[in-house]
């Protein structure tokens, strides 16, 4: 199984989950077109997607459903809420049939060979959920858009080979910069995203419990910096007795473009 970040961040969202022969998109928070070439740039033809997995209804998570669903027809698996938004911004109906509607606590048997699990997430829309998928004998995770981590989310990454968690903000960073009182509110409450030291802190704990392969994603454009967001990750695990490259692997995916995925 192998997980390809290929945008991430609060500018726009998509990964790919290639599995068992199957290409898996996570999120179309990119244009069509640039999604279109960051799946061929990584040697997957964007009509040969086999299924669409929407977190919630966030424009850096959807804004490029409507073109891609009426140009690759792939399936779109989403809550109920989120079809609705859906919905509602596509400038183009597009076949009712590719909407599959999941819950929000939900395992999905997409074929004989490959599980989804969905699982609420404490965010500020309705329906708002994260995924896990389990197939070859491996699991991985992709956990963004994430106020805090909740006992159900834990449960469902612990013991997941890799992870892409959200490290979105630097608690200084926010606290100091351009967000007016509401937003640094919203963000940083328990509703909004994790925080660096919210993702070590779960980082550590999917370590104790058998994960070793991190990749940080969703950052905040305004409020972090990729090697802030690495090196306090590194910093928390280095003392907790954690040693970088030794007891784990971790990089950061790229805002705008492909990244090195995890080999699962
Ligand atoms: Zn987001
Ligand atoms: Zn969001």
């Amino acid at each position: 199984m192998e997980l390809i970040p290929l945008f991430s961040g609060s500018s726009g969202n998509s990964i790919l989950v290639r599995a068992c022969g199957k290409n898996l998109l996570f999120d179309l928070g990119q244009s069509c077109k640039r999604i279109d070439e960051a799946l061929r740039s990584v040697g997957t033809d964007p009509d040969h997607i086999d299924g669409i997995f929407i977190t919630h209804l966030h424009s850096d998570h959807v804004s490029g459903v409507d073109v891609f669903v009426r140009k690759h027809r792939a399936p779109i698996f989403a809550t109920l809420s989120t079809h609705r938004y859906i919905a509602k911004i596509c400038k183009k109906e597009h076949d009712s049939n590719l909407d599959i509607v999941v819950n929000e606590n939900d395992v999905i048997d997409f074929d004989e060979n490959i599980k989804i699990f969905t699982c609420s997430t404490p965010h500020d829309v309705q329906g708002s959920v994260c995924f896990k998928v389990e197939a070859e004998g491996k699991a991985c995770v992709i956990m963004t858009d994430l106020g805090h981590v909740t006992e159900q989310i834990r449960g469902m990454a612990e013991g997941a080979n890799g992870v892409l968690i959200e490290s979105n903000y630097d608690l200084d960073m926010l606290k100091n910069g351009p967000y007016d009182y509401m937003l640094k509110k919203r963000v940083g409450g328990p509703d909004g995203h994790l925080s660096n030291t919210d993702c070590a802190e779960m980082i550590r704990h999917l370590l104790e419990n058998g994960t070793h392969q991190f990749i940080l994603g969703h950052l905040s454009e305004n409020n972090n910096l990729p090697e802030l967001a690495f090196n306090t990750v590194k910093h928390y695990l280095s003392q907790n007795y954690y040693t970088l490259d030794e007891d784990y692997s971790l990089w950061v995916a790229n805002r705008y473009e492909p990244s090195r995925g995890l080999v699962l």
